[in-house]
Parts: C-alpha cells; sequence; structure tokens
C-alpha cells in the first residue's frame, strides 16, 4: 500500500473574477521512502496539490472532490484540530523562500524546537534542546550556531535550518515546494544532496515540488507531471525522461535541453496554458499540441499506462486506444 495515494483531486479559488479550478482531477501516490518529482509550468498546480496534502490551503480555496489518503487514512474533510496533529509529525513542508520564513528575532534553535514544543508537549527542555542540536548537525550546522538570529545565516543555511524544522517531529513525509529555487546553483547542488542523504538515512518519503526537471532528475526516483491542474503523465524518472509518452511532457523535456548536467528555466514551448476559470471539455493542452486530433478537444484523456508503473493522459499515447 502506498504511504501517500491522492484520486481524482479537484481544488477550485474562489476569487473576485470567478472560480478557479487549480486542480482538477489530479491523481499521484507515493511509497514509503520514495521520491516523487511534481512537476510542470508555473501556475499547473503543483503547489495547491501540496498544499491540500497537510491542510494548508489558503482560506479561498476548496476541496471540491477527490481523496487524499495517507498512510491508510482519508485527510479529507478532517477537522482542523486533527490536520494540525497530522503536520509536522506525519506530513511536513518545505516551503519556497526560506529567507522569509523564519521569525528574524528569534533564535535559530528556539525555531527548530517549536514543533517539538507545540506537537510534543511532554518531551523534556533538556531533551528538546538535544534533539534540536542533533537536527542542526544532521543537515550540517554546528548545534552551537542555534543561538544565532537567522541573519546570520546565508540563504542556503536557513534553507537547512527549513529542512531540520521539518525533521523536527520525525514525519514519514516531507513535501519540498521549490526547495533551491532561490539559491545559488553551488548552494542548490549542496540542498539536493542533503535532501537525498536525508531520505537515504531516514527512510523518509519526499514530494519535491519543482518546474526544473534536472532538480527533479538528480534527486528523485519517480515523476508526476501536471499540466492545467490534471496529471499529464507519471512514472520513473528513466521511463519519463528516456520515453516520454505524452506530447507535454515531451515539448518540456525539449526546453531543458541537457535535463541531466545543464539547469535552465523552463522556455520555448509555443502558446499558453488555457484559462482555468471555464470548463476545459477536452485534453488541456490541445491548443498546443501538435498532434492534437478532434477527439482532444472535447473528451478529456484519462490517464492509463503505457509501460510498467507509467501511465500517460494523452488519446494518442502508446497503447492507448485511439
Ligand atoms: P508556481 O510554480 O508558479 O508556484 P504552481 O504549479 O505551483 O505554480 P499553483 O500555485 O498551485 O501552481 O496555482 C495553480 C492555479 O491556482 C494558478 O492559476 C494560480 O494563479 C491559482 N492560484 C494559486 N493560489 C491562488 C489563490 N490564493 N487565490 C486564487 N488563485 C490562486
Ligand atoms: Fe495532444 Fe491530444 Fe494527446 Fe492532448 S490528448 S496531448 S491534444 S494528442
Amino acid at each position: 500500500m502506498s504511504l501517500l495515494e491522492v484520486r481524482d483531486l479537484t481544488i477550485r479559488y474562489r476569487t473576485a473574477t470567478g472560480e478557479i479550478q487549480a486542480v482538477d482531477a489530479a491523481s499521484l501516490h507515493v511509497d514509503a521512502g520514495e521520491a516523487v518529482g511534481l512537476a510542470g509550468e508555473s501556475g499547473c498546480g503543483k503547489t495547491t496539490t501540496a498544499l491540500a496534502i497537510p491542510g494548508l490551503l489558503p482560506d479561498n480555496a476548496y476541496v471540491a472532490g477527490g481523496s487524499i489518503v495517507l498512510d491508510g487514512r482519508e485527510l479529507i474533510g478532517r477537522p482542523e484540530a486533527e490536520m494540525e496533529r497530522i503536520r509536522w509529525r506525519e506530513a511536513s513542508v518545505v516551503f519556497q523562500g526560506a529567507m522569509n520564513a523564519l521569525n528574524p528575532v528569534r533564535r535559530v534553535g528556539d525555531q527548530v524546537a517549536e514543533p517539538i514544543r507545540l506537537h510534543e508537549p511532554a518531551t523534556s527542555a533538556n531533551e528538546a534542546q538535544a534533539r534540536v542540536d542533533e537536527l542542526l548537525e544532521r543537515v550540517g550546522i554546528p548545534a552551537a550556531r542555534g543561538r544565532e538570529y537567522p541573519h546570520e545565516f546565508s540563504g542556503g543555511m536557513r534553507q537547512r535550518v527549513m529542512i531540520a524544522m521539518a525533521l523536527a517531529c520525525r514525519p514519514k513525509l516531507i513535501i519540498a515546494d521549490e526547495p533551491v529555487t532561490a539559491l545559488d546553483v553551488m548552494v542548490q547542488a549542496q540542498i539536493l544532496r542533503l535532501l537525498k542523504d536525508l531520505r537515504d538515512q531516514l527512510g523518509l518519503a519526499m514530494i519535491l515540488i519543482s518546474h526544473d526537471l534536472s532538480v527533479i532528475a538528480e534527486t528523485c526516483d519517480r515523476t508526476v507531471i501536471m499540466y492545467a491542474g490534471r496529471t499529464a503523465e507519471s512514472g520513473d524518472v528513466g521511463a519519463i525522461f528516456r520515453t516520454p509518452a505524452h506530447p507535454y511532457t515531451q515539448a518540456l523535456i525539449r526546453a531543458f535541453p541537457n535535463v541531466r548536467r545543464e539547469r535552465s528555466f523552463v522556455a520555448g514551448i509555443p502558446g499558453y496554458p488555457p484559462d482555468l476559470t471555464a470548463p476545459i471539455p477536452g485534453c488541456a493542452f490541445a491548443d498546443r499540441c501538435a498532434a492534437a486530433i478532434d477527439r482532444c478537444r472535447t473528451e478529456v484523456p484519462s490517464l492509463r499506462s503505457v509501460g510498467p508503473g507509467h501511465a500517460a493522459a494523452c488519446h494518442l499515447a502508446p497503447g492507448a486506444d485511439s
């Protein structure tokens, strides 16, 4: 059984100009100890999907359908008090932009101790301190630096602190949302190495959100490609990058000519993603897809197997009944 099973998740934002269907029947799963990359262009629903798992959606968002089962328990519809217990202890999030996420007037060590204090109140002060020291060392920060303030840390060190906080209550799943985007390339490599080492040492499962396919290729076992709120393709990293089945994934990979060697930003897919305030009757990629046929504009392609552990939502994918 998967540690996390997200099925047909649908999430809408209420806005002054109408409702935005940010996530549209998206599905993904994460096995224990597995790292799954969530990729796709800006606005495709990666963050919204990830925030729904620990129940951290903004107030104007609501789940319109689907299910999120973590460790055998349905999370959709759980009261906030129960979700609070699940956050940090079962699934915790490393947000993008660690620069702003730490409280500037509190010592770093006290901030790492906060989740332990809140969620494990029986822990003594000495024990909590010992855990903070161990956590800081584990993410490559000398324990003594826990007495310092965030402004005394570099961007990479602050991201390490955020990772230590996310680990504080020993969750089984970490959701890292663009954890290296704001960092320079050398520091990015160090943080990705750290995430990999932590997975190996602690048997953590991880969802790594990135618009940068090379980050996912280096760090993850499997990849889920999202487009316009839907799952376009999912599969082992090797299968996705060697034999992508969905025209959108193929275009994304072409936009990263050296996916295993060189980082660059997504560019070069002609056209724009569809308007998410209006229903999309067929394939969301149809307006940008050179292979589109009539059926693509009227029938939503379902996600179906195109190989072992590899699925794509395209009417023309290999093995699909086109
Ligand atoms: P990015 O890579 O830019 O973070 P993303 O793939 O994570 O993008 P989301 O941030 O999940 O995508 O956004 C999905 C859609 O929902 C987008 O159209 C976005 O504009 C919209 N959206 C996100 N947050 C809100 C909000 N608080 N209110 C209204 N719409 C929102
Ligand atoms: Fe292109 Fe049609 Fe496949 Fe969509 S379903 S990706 S439009 S071929």
